[in-house]
């Protein structure tokens, strides 16, 4: 547990007591701080308690005897409409943070890794830190990857913090200066919490903010406003700004053409590795995140085997693109983690012949042409959640679909047509460009019952299908 030390003697009120929020709890008083604690669930409140620090419900206090509001970054301090404790302290000038924000005050000697981006991060960030381990350079991976980095131990003896960070938390952590900051690509999502496009930008492009002498900066350039920044970025900073892609070589970067990597890094000597074959990184946008995983590793004096070999025994993250079963030629496939149309439009032209399960709580970001031109890979689509409707009308002239409301439906229904329909490796995809919370409690959830429903299948049933692979 990190000691909060930079607030000894302070009064900090913390809203939101969900395992960020009581690491943050855990780590002030250590660090000497009086904690006011609240969380609307009184389920979470009970689960607080010790000395240094009192349950206070924080709609009713007053603001002026806070030196810090720790905010959960799940609620919002801005947009659409501030909480009201968050309005309140803001109107009284007490500074809101968040987790990350205290671990970067009290361990400022831990050179930090951030990586964020709309899609890809935990990939990312966990790739990283593989790479890293087999290379002999230890590591930490924590933040919105699900482990709060406050938990991890004051002195690590670690050479780095990898730290995966949303555009929610940038926003809350104005002390966070990383040594190697990573910003993957940039597409609509989130745009309610941040008032808009240009909102949710600035907030990514936090993550340059505060950056220490000889940081660098880790970018890709595969999507238009991420590919501005960097130009922006070559010209107007000192540090070392490095390009990445997954579909292309770019010049003093680490690119992916037709499968194969290959560095072009000033200095280091260069790198060629073929990706192809790797079955927990499909995809450009997976090249992608091997791509920004490769720079940094090679940054830091890692050598071809070790990364090779480490490329090849990574297992993947479950619930992205995770295989969960092959069935007679079928494979089954649950990418529950694209919550958004990007996420969803890359699994989509990772595969052919797709029985596509999709929808669940509507997002408000944007489907591009070029999804479309990615339907060409699915045979059929089978839509559930609140949002059906909204899909089945939008994709109706485009590809076959059917409202199936359940996600039990939709599996029977697809894994019926895929075997029936007998193409060539058909894949069984659930790739939902929603969010989960209008049936699930969470993506995990989501992804968990489409593994148990895929692994209580008939396998008698579907015996006799001829497999054309
Ligand atoms: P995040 O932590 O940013 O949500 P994940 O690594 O958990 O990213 O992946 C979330 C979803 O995005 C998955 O469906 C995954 O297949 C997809 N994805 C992974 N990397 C990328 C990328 N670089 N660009 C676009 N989509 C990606």
């Amino acid at each position: 547990m990190i000691i909060a030390s930079s607030f000894s003697n302070k009064t900090v009120a913390v809203m939101g007591l969900a395992r960020s929020g009581k690491a943050a709890v855990a780590s002030l008083v250590l660090g000497g701080a009086k904690v006011l604690a609240w969380d609307d669930d009184p389920k979470r409140r009970e689960e607080i308690s010790g000395d240094g620090v009192e349950i206070r419900d924080l709609h009713n206090i007053n603001c002026k005897d806070l030196d810090a509001l720790v905010l959960s970054p799940g609620i919002p301090h801005s947009f659409p409409k501030p909480h009201p404790v968050a309005a309140k302290a803001k109107t009284s000038g007490v500074p809101i943070i968040g987790d990350i924000d205290i671990f970067a005050q009290n361990s400022k000697n831990t050179p930090i890794i951030g990586v964020t981006g709309t899609n890809g991060k935990s990939t990312t960030a966990s790739l990283i830190g593989h790479l890293l381990s087999h290379s002999n350079i230890s590591n930490e991976v924590a933040g919105n990857i699900g482990r709060p980095v406050l938990e991890i131990s004051p002195d690590p003896g670690s050479d780095f913090i990898v730290l995966e960070l949303s555009s929610y938390q940038l926003e809350l952590s104005p002390s966070l200066g990383c040594s190697i900051a990573v910003l993957l690509n940039i597409t609509p999502d989130h745009l309610d919490r941040h008032g808009g496009m240009e909102g949710y930008v600035r907030a990514k492009r936090r993550i340059f903010d505060e950056l220490i002498c000889d940081s660098k900066i880790i970018i890709g350039i595969d999507d238009e406003i991420t590919r501005s920044i960097y130009q922006q970025l070559k010209y107007e900073t000192d540090f070392s700004v490095i390009p990445i892609s997954g579909y292309t070589i770019p010049k003093e970067g680490v690119g992916v053409k037709s499968g194969n990597l290959r560095s072009k890094l000033p200095g280091i000597p260069k790198c060629e590795i073929n990706l192809k074959g790797l079955k927990t990184l499909i995809g450009g946008h997976n090249y992608q995140n091997a791509a920004a995983a490769v720079a940094i590793a090679l940054s830091l004096e890692a050598e071809q085997p070790e990364i090779e070999f480490a490329l090849q025994c990574f297992k993947g993250l479950p619930h992205r693109q995770e295989l969960v079963r092959e069935l007679f030629g079928v494979n089954f496939i649950n990418d529950s983690k694209a919550t958004n149309f990007d996420a969803a439009e890359r699994a989509l032209s990772s595969f052919k012949s797709i029985y596509w399960i999709a929808g669940g709580l509507s997002k408000d970001n944007r489907i591009t042409g070029s999804f479309f031109k990615n339907l060409e890979n699915v045979e059929h689509a089978f839509f559930i959640g609140s949002s059906e409707n909204e899909f089945f009308d939008f994709f109706k002239n485009s590809t076959p679909c059917t409202k199936c409301s359940k996600l039990e439906v939709a599996v029977e229904k697809a894994v019926s047509a895929a075997f029936s329909e007998k193409k060539e490796s058909p894949v069984v995809l659930l790739s939902p460009a929603a969010a989960s919370f209008d049936q699930f409690e969470s993506y995990e959830e989501r992804g968990d019952q489409f593994k148990s429903i895929v692994g209580s299948l008939n396998l008698e049933k579907f015996s006799n299908r001829e497999t054309t692979t």
